[in-house]
């Protein structure tokens, strides 16, 4: 069947000076099936977040394609891009920031609904009473403003506003890494369960492998803007391939300090190298400990050396 979304060579570079371009997303492909959790990872600065929101039309990519239910989303009628912005939303990584502190929290979970149904006043109101009784909270907090609310409140009602347009698909940004970490699976499970109920495909994005493990179907690595490896969640957990990936996994904190001490960390050494004007070449070459001449000349291609597991990293063809 054809995915949901198809992302074909996406680019999304910033001029930042004359003679400077970040290239946050760099020649990135991918697909994303209906029903599924995708989980996007890498360090801050990486590409995720400007990847997500190529995808849901908050930026214009640069050049390449996003596909949605295989119309590409950049030649939309006016018509179809009313229906891709219910179709499609995004949760924010900070749920301080993304909720107006203007308007109340009925207004914000209704705003959407207002615009993309031909609900009434009342049945809207009603709905977001609904929706709000769904994450968690009730109507008493429909009049309340967002800083009255905890963090973890608040990305609940950004996510009662991501589901008052009945989406199919939500980039999730990050959205508990600005969270205390005792009602961080709180809303990890809240997010899978609406996924089961309501027939939700999520991008899930996040910093490390440890969060999205138990929720991603597959999981891929981003790199400096690119993509680094893409696989079935059990196979990229089990066999890692890409020198990144592998360094990123031995990284993962093990809670039995005995596993901790036999687990062999991989280190990586020097910091992220800057976006701004990248080498045409593998991106993590300054940084991999198998790094020859070719690495530092010619960019890897992505080959699928299992089905459905990518990896892009000159090893391979040996
Ligand atoms: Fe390391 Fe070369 Fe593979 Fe890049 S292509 S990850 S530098 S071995
Ligand atoms: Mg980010």
């Amino acid at each position: 069947p054809e995915p949901l979304l198809k992302v074909d060579d996406l680019c999304k570079f910033f001029r930042i000076s004359r003679n400077a371009v970040l290239k946050a997303v760099n020649h990135v492909t991918f697909n994303i099936n209906k029903g599924e959790t995708v989980g996007l990872v890498g360090e801050s600065g990486c590409g995720k977040s400007t990847t997500g929101r190529c995808l849901v039309n908050l930026y214009e990519p640069t050049s390449g394609h996003v596909y949605f239910k295989g119309k590409d989303t950049m030649t939309l009628t006016k018509a179809e891009q009313m229906k891709f912005h219910s179709d499609v939303q995004m949760i924010f990584q900070n749920p301080y920031a993304s909720l107006n502190p203007r308007m109340t929290v009925g207004e914000i979970v209704s705003e959407g609904m207002k615009i993309h149904t031909k609900l009434s006043h009342a049945e809207c109101m009603e709905k977001a009473e609904a929706l709000l009784h769904r994450v968690g909270l009730n109507k008493e907090h429909m009049s309340r403003f967002s800083h009255e609310f905890s963090g973890g409140q608040r990305q609940r009602i950004g996510i009662a506003r991501a589901l008052s347009v009945d989406p199919e698909f939500i980039v999730c940004d990050e959205p508990i890494s600005a969270l205390d970490v005792s009602i961080q699976a709180q809303v990890i499970n809240m997010l899978k369960e609406l996924q089961d109920d309501l027939g939700l495909t999520y991008l899930f994005i996040a910093h490390d492998l440890s969060v999205v493990k138990y929720i991603s179907d597959r999981v891929i690595v981003m790199y400096l803007g690119t993509v680094v490896e893409e696989a079935p969640a059990d196979e990229l957990y089990a066999h890692p391939t890409h020198p990144y990936t592998k360094a990123l996994l031995s990284s993962i904190p093990v809670a039995d300090p005995k596993v901790a001490k036999s687990n062999k960390r991989i280190h990586i050494k020097g910091e992220i190298p800057s976006p701004i004007n990248p080498k045409e070449c593998c991106q993590f070459a300054d940084r991999c400990v198998y790094a020859t001449d070719r690495c530092r000349a010619e960019v890897p291609k992505r080959k699928e050396i299992e089905p459905g597991h990518f990896v892009s990293c000159h090893l391979i063809d040996q």
